[in-house]
């Protein structure tokens, strides 16, 4: 990738950002048959993207607050990616427990406009579901005042599995996309318009230049940094609002049904959703004044979503039964009115293009990244008046696409690359590195040779989800994990002990003590 950089004499497109916002453009302008180079800090993922709660969604709640064409987009884009990554993303049930016959009316009319907004891109049909077959279906739900409950279909999927398969399509496509390289400033040929971008490579301190006929700056909570390298005057244009998820074993919500709580105790949506064989439990919305790659969960947002869960959960969950807690910032558009609360703030996107043209998009969701995608190339084309292209993305297989997924499979999500990583593991006298997570060193270095992993909190937290999963269960895994990249990498024995410790360190903050 760094000797493509080295050769290309001018980009069409520079892409600022590795997080599901970037990779959508990158994708979608590589696709239309631009010259493209996406440019991330860190790892691709290591923002927003690897910490959502897994739904790709239509978003019952944006309904509820009366977003239609919010709803209606997400809804065709969430049946798109279906069809495009079917090895990652899985049509999942949910259930909302109803106890009062007026919550009963207002879920299954609710629902109905649901299924009928996506149309033909629905995932399946909602229907009420009487009282008893409801506590057979969550085993553990409170059973007194219990209605029923009303069934519903959404998507769910691995946030940065989805993330590197797109770096791989892109890739494929003739694009080039580089992690732990860091855009440090903007140039302006003629002193008006930017004309390129200078880069650090973060590994190496290397300085790079690289031109560019247009710069977009895709940087989630970020974006104001790159906005400031464009004008040092400007005002803000993005708030963050923090979520937090806790993830339990399955035995607190043994159901292969997601529940969703439209209204907590302060009125917000919570999920409990399975995944990877635990569920993961979220999420609040914090404002927060501070852009962060590594956001810490506060105490009060454990507490909340605790005490929630243990509303609808029989078997009660303690501090201690937490296996991970990860917190995640969303990148709102800053708000119209002083006294917006960052739950009302729309979650549609937005692109602002600035007199130097700097292209720059604000908000948004994993399920739409494919729209924003093609809505910031259209704006390119429009503003720097090239001729239009038709957006090739909708039926674009991502990479890893393959037909009849088996979910049983512990490797279901490599897709068409699942029989590489299996003759891998048996190719040599590779072992498990942790049997309780099905995770093998195989793939390590699976994702060391093909997925662009350079660092041991890279396979640990995004190329398999061990971070996630059971934070201490990938604490044990880390040494053996750098020792296995180091020989991949030709790192030495100090390169191991440093990875070691600062992951440590890391993980330390996704476990409850
Ligand atoms: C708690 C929570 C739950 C969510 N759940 C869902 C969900 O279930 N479904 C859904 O559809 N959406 C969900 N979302 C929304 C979704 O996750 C985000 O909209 C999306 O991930 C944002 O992606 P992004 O690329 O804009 O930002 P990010 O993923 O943060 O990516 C921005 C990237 O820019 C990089 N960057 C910054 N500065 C520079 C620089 N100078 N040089 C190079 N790179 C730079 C950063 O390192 C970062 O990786 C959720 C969000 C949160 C916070």
């Amino acid at each position: 990738m760094i000797h493509r950089l080295n050769a290309q004499k001018e980009w069409d497109l520079i892409v600022i950002g590795g997080g599901a916002t970037g990779l959508g453009i990158a994708l979608e302008s590589v696709s239309r048959g631009y010259s493209v180079l996406l440019i991330e800090q860190a790892d691709f993922a290591k923002g927003t993207s690897s910490r959502s709660t897994k739904l790709v969604h239509g978003g019952v709640r944006y309904l509820a607050q009366g977003d239609i064409q919010l709803v209606r987009e997400a809804s065709i884009e969430r049946g798109l990616l279906w069809r495009n990554a079917p090895h990652l993303v899985k049509n999942q049930t949910f259930i909302i427990p109803v106890y009062t016959w007026w919550d009963r009316l207002k879920y299954t009319i609710g629902l109905k406009l649901y299924d009928w907004i996506s149309g033909r891109l629905s995932l399946g049909s909602s229907v009420f579901i009487s009282r008893s077959k409801a506590l057979q279906k969550l085993p553990n739900i409170k059973a007194d005042g219990l209605v029923g409950g009303v069934l519903y279909h959404d998507g769910q999927f691995d946030d940065s599995r989805l993330a590197i398969n797109l770096v791989q399509t892109i890739i494929e496509q003739g694009g080039v996309a580089l992690n732990y390289m860091k855009v440090t400033g903007l140039a302006k040929d003629d002193g008006r318009h930017i004309s390129g971008v200078q880069l650090r490579d973060v590994e190496t301190n290397t300085a790079y230049f690289c031109k560019a006929k247009a710069v977009i700056n895709a940087t989630g909570v970020f974006v104001d940094e790159i906005l400031q390298m464009d004008n040092p005057t400007g005002t803000k244009s993005i708030t963050a609002s923090q979520g937090v998820h806790l993830v339990l074993d399955k035995k607190f919500y043994p159901s292969g049904d997601a529940l969703m709580i439209p209204a907590t105790s302060d009125g917000r949506v919570l999920f409990a959703v399975p995944w990877h064989n635990k569920v993961v439990v979220g999420t609040t919305d914090t404002p927060v004044s501070e852009a962060s790659l590594e956001p810490q969960a506060l105490e009060k947002e454990i507490a909340f979503i605790l005490e929630n869960a243990s509303r609808y959960f029989v078997q009660q969950p303690k501090r201690s039964d937490v296996l991970s807690v990860f917190a995640g910032l969303r990148p709102l558009a800053a708000p119209q009115k002083d006294n917006q609360k960052t739950k009302e703030i729309s979650r549609s996107h937005k692109i602002m293009v600035t007199p130097s043209h700097l292209f720059t998009i604000l908000g948004g969701k994993w399920t739409t990244y494919r729209k924003m995608g093609e809505d910031m190339v259209d704006r390119v084309e429009k503003e720097l008046q090239w001729p239009h292209k038709k957006t090739a993305t909708r039926h674009l297989p991502i990479h890893g696409s393959i037909a009849n997924v088996d979910l049983g499979d512990p490797l279901y999500f490599y897709g068409s690359d699942s029989k590489q990583v299996k003759a891998l593991m048996n190719g040599h006298s590779h072992e498990w590195l942790s049997k309780s997570l099905q995770i093998h060193e195989a793939q390590v270095i699976w994702a060391v040779q093909h997925e662009m992993a350079r660092t041991v909190e890279d396979v640990l937290s995004r190329r398999t989800r061990a971070l996630l999963l059971d934070a201490k269960e990938s604490i044990r895994m880390a040494e053996p994990v750098a020792i296995i990249m180091a020989k991949e990498l030709q790192k030495d024995e100090s390169w191991i002990k440093e990875q070691v410790s600062s992951f440590i360190k890391l993980a330390e903050g996704y476990v409850l003590r």
